[in-house]
């Protein structure tokens, strides 16, 4: 099953079912001063949910643009890294708005994977609510009995309150939540381990696909729960995950979604993506890794563009400039690309999500300039950067000094966004190392100094100060990679 029709069956499959089939909200949200990016198909709901304005329509679906970069949800250490976090992804949801619950969620829910998408139900597992006695709160008794009417009883699973009870912060409409997960192992591999040991363990083929949401409390100021006299239901699942499953792929980029971007990505670099054992292939998981990255930095910077925001140097913006820069470092350290190469993806990335998302094709050309001149002027960093760095052995080199400082790795790392790999692969060129304990002594200061300004950001929904754009997006800090935090225009 394509993509495109695997998005249009989940459509059809709800509008059958009594719901209006509504846009995409925007990924990048402007009017809402606690969220930057639409990270959940609901937070376009969320004054629904908290009743402050009228429900129109009692049933909805959609397919909805998402970005977990930073805040509650940040996976960007996990994309490319792993083969099933994205950047941005799409999340197909259902709704309820004080219609139907839990036994048409759920039973729709098995109808359409299992009927309509024929999953393998010998694949499948849920997951629910076990209770939390602090909070007085029972096991989701009413989701197990109902499950049982279709799934074998091993296969549901008890979740604990981090994964199966969901809330929107720290006061508003909360509940349990059943999630689905699957097992896309060989049947080998099935034989070996039992998949239910492997679900919420970060195996990469026994994956959670679909979070189905029970809003049935209402978290008041004092933190007590009291029941919603009205029930709503919430449902997310990713599309690309899905898509991996029912085209019979370990990795959500081998699909159709994502293989026409790494063809393009083989094609610029003359690079192949290889399937190999990627741990024992250090070099081949590298560039593995960077393709991926790039494959999927490309839909969120483009998306964003579509929406509107250009990368810059504040807020959202400043969010889009990183993960463009990002990517064009892999392609220049890992994949030896030295020109513009981001928006040569543009047109691949149009044709494929060009007919969902018209935006894409409407504004091709927009988002390929765009997209081509921030390039530019970050290659142009990059090559001061590297000349800086030259300078700076030579000069030391001429000193008769044998190590690059901690502060001058540092700014590398801060003005011209050198990761200190890249730093010590140059610096090896003038036999010289680093020193690694000044660089991380300085990095630790600064982000001390960041901390300070960060939100701490735990829920869905922050409240921030009016003037804190600028701060919102201090908090990225903890990517595995080094870092680009802070540039200089060059
Ligand atoms: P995970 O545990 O895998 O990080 P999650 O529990 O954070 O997922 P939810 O908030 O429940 O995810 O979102 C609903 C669904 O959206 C998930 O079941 C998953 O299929 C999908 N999803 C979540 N995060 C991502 C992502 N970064 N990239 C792709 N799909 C995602
Ligand atoms: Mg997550
Ligand atoms: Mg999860
Ligand atoms: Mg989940």
């Amino acid at each position: 099953m394509k993509s495109v029709d695997i998005r249009k069956a989940f459509l059809a499959f709800f509008e059958s079912k009594g719901h209006k089939v509504v846009p995409s909200a925007p990924m990048v949200i402007k009017d809402d001063p606690t969220l930057m990016f639409t990270n959940a198909g609901m937070n376009q709901f969320k004054d629904l949910f908290l009743g402050n304005s009228a429900i129109k329509d009692l049933r909805v679906a959609n397919s909805q643009k998402c970005l977990r970069v930073s805040g509650k949800h940040n996976d960007l250490e996990e994309v490319g890294v792993d083969t099933y976090h994205h950047t941005m992804f799409e999340m197909l949801g259902n709704w309820s708005f004080g219609d139907y619950f839990k036994e048409e969620a759920i039973e729709w829910a098995w109808e359409l994977l299992t009927d309509i998408y024929k999953l393998d139900k010998d694949r499948l597992y849920v997951t629910v609510f076990e209770g939390d006695s602090s909070e007085n709160l029972k096991v989701d008794q009413e989701a197990i009995d109902l499950w049982k009417q279709h799934i074998a009883e091993d296969r549901i699973l008890m979740g604990n309150k981090k994964d199966n009870f969901w809330e929107m912060g720290d006061v508003g409409p909360c509940g349990p939540c059943s999630e689905i997960h699957i097992d896309l192992r060989s049947a080998e591999e099935r034989m070996k381990t039992d998949g239910a040991t492997l679900v919420n363990m970060d195996h990469p083929q026994v994956i959670e696909i679909w979070n189905l949401v029970f809003m049935q409390y209402n978290r008041m100021k004092d933190q007590s729960l009291v029941p919603l006299k009205s029930t709503h239901i919430d449902t997310g699942m990713g599309f690309e995950r899905l898509a991996m499953a029912l085209q019979g792929k370990t990795s959500n980029y081998d699909t159709d979604i994502f293989m026409p971007l790494i063809n393009k990505i083989e094609d610029l670099s003359g690079l192949n993506y290889k399937p190999v054992d990627e741990d024992k292939h250090k070099q081949a998981l590298e560039i593995n890794i960077a393709m991926r990255v790039i494959a999927d930095h490309i839909r969120a910077i483009a998306f964003s563009i579509a929406d509107g925001q250009l990368p810059s140097n504040n807020g959202a913006g400043y969010v889009i400039r990183r993960i463009l820069r990002r990517a064009v470092r892999y392609g220049y350290q890992t994949l030896n690309l030295k020109e513009p190469f981001l928006c040569r993806l543009v047109p691949t990335l149009a044709n494929q999500m060009g007919e969902a998302f018209p935006e894409l094709n409407n504004q091709k050309m927009l988002i390929e300039k765009v997209i081509r001149e921030e390039e530019i002027s970050f290659f142009r960093t990059l090559e001061t950067g590297l000349k800086r760095i030259d300078q700076i052995c030579i000069n030391l080199n001429a000193e008769g000094k044998k190590e690059v400082p901690g502060e001058a790795v540092f700014e590398l790392y801060d003005t011209y966004g050198f990761p200190v790999d890249l730093t010590n692969l140059i610096a090896q060129g003038y036999e010289m190392t680093l020193d690694q304990e000044g660089f991380e002594k300085a990095l630790e200061e600064q982000k001390n100094r960041s901390r300070k300004a960060a939100e701490t950001d735990t829920s869905d929904w922050v409240v921030l100060k009016e003037d804190d754009a600028e701060e919102f997006i201090g908090y990225d800090y903890t990517e595995g990679d080094v870092y680009i935090t802070r540039y200089r225009e060059v």
